[in-house]
């Protein structure tokens, strides 16, 4: 719970408010970048919503802030939606996409996603990528579009209620063989580094660097859910591949990085950073430019 006691200078004039234990996740300003910004050690609210619709997005944010460090009045609060998350973010022929809110301390706020889909004989066949908080709320917003029926995990750092989404949905989960000592109870584990293609549509390629077991999960052969492994950066806005953030081998990711050149990637949505949409032709020049930037730091 935010404390008024405790909120930041940096903050604009208003009832919205971020408190000093921000854990700098930048859950809120990716997901409403129009009321909340980082400001280099934490976030704050940089603009106070007005009207009912960013009313709904900076509540929505408050609701996703995975330490509780955004505040405002009871009022306002009285006002959070109750099917604001999943929240759809791309709709194709081959399922809906959703963000799912909720983020997790345990995965220092990454970002969650959901595969709304359905199989010919017309069954949900849902896939959650990564995992949010566990919430009784969302789990009804989930059962209502069909359940989840996989869990993709993307690497070790992002597992956070994994086995309390698995046991409620009783689906089962993915992870790759060298980071699931984080789920061993996860029922398959990812050996090597060729793609696996669970289904027409959805292939996870194991992309070894910023951990060893590292995956990324391609659906529809355009949606690339990235991990940590790639993301967007806003200061230059291009693709990063962090050579910061990277814990175990910065050469192994850069060689993991190249295999996705030949992709035709329209959305690139990560665990942690900034989602992309990109245009048609536009992932090749912009993963060469992140690659060039990335090889240069390995020259110094
Ligand atoms: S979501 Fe919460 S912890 Fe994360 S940056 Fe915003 S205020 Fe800080």
């Amino acid at each position: 719970m935010a404390r008024v006691q405790q909120r930041l200078a940096a903050n604009a004039a208003g009832p919205f408010y971020v408190d000093r234990s921000c854990i700098d996740c930048g859950t809120c300003w990716q997901f409403d970048p129009a009321h909340f910004a980082p400001t280099g050690e934490t976030s704050c609210v940089h603009h106070q919503p007005q009207g009912e619709a960013e009313l709904r997005q900076a509540l929505l944010a408050l609701q996703a802030c995975p330490v509780a460090a955004i505040g405002t009045s009871r009022e306002l609060l009285a006002h959070t939606p109750a099917d604001g998350f999943p929240a759809l973010v791309d709709s194709r022929p081959e399922g809906d996409v959703y963000y799912c809110g909720w983020a997790s301390r345990k995965s220092f706020g990454a970002s969650s996603w959901l595969i709304v889909r359905r199989r010919g004989d017309g069954s949900a066949n849902n896939v959650l990528i990564d995992s949010p908080r566990w919430s009784g709320a969302l789990a009804r917003q989930i059962a209502a579009l069909g359940g989840i029926q996989r869990i993709l995990l993307s690497h070790r750092d992002d597992v956070a209620d994994h086995a309390a989404w698995a046991r409620h949905f009783g689906c089962e989960r993915w992870i790759h063989a060298a980071d699931a000592s984080v789920a061993p109870e996860a029922e398959h584990q990812l050996e090597g580094t060729e793609p696996v293609a669970l289904d027409a549509d959805l292939q996870l390629i194991p992309t070894p660097g910023h951990t060893p077991g590292s995956l990324v999960v391609l659906f529809a052969g355009q949606v690339l859910f990235s991990g940590d492994h790639l993301w967007w950066g806003v200061d230059p806005p291009a693709v990063v591949a962090s050579r910061r953030y990277c814990w175990w081998n910065w050469e192994e990711q850069l060689r993991s990085v190249e295999k996705l050149l030949d992709l035709d990637v329209r959305w690139l949505l990560p665990g942690h950073g900034r989602r992309k949409a990109f245009g048609a032709g536009e992932w090749r020049g912009e993963l060469e430019r992140a690659l060039n930037g990335a090889r240069e730091s390995l020259r110094r």
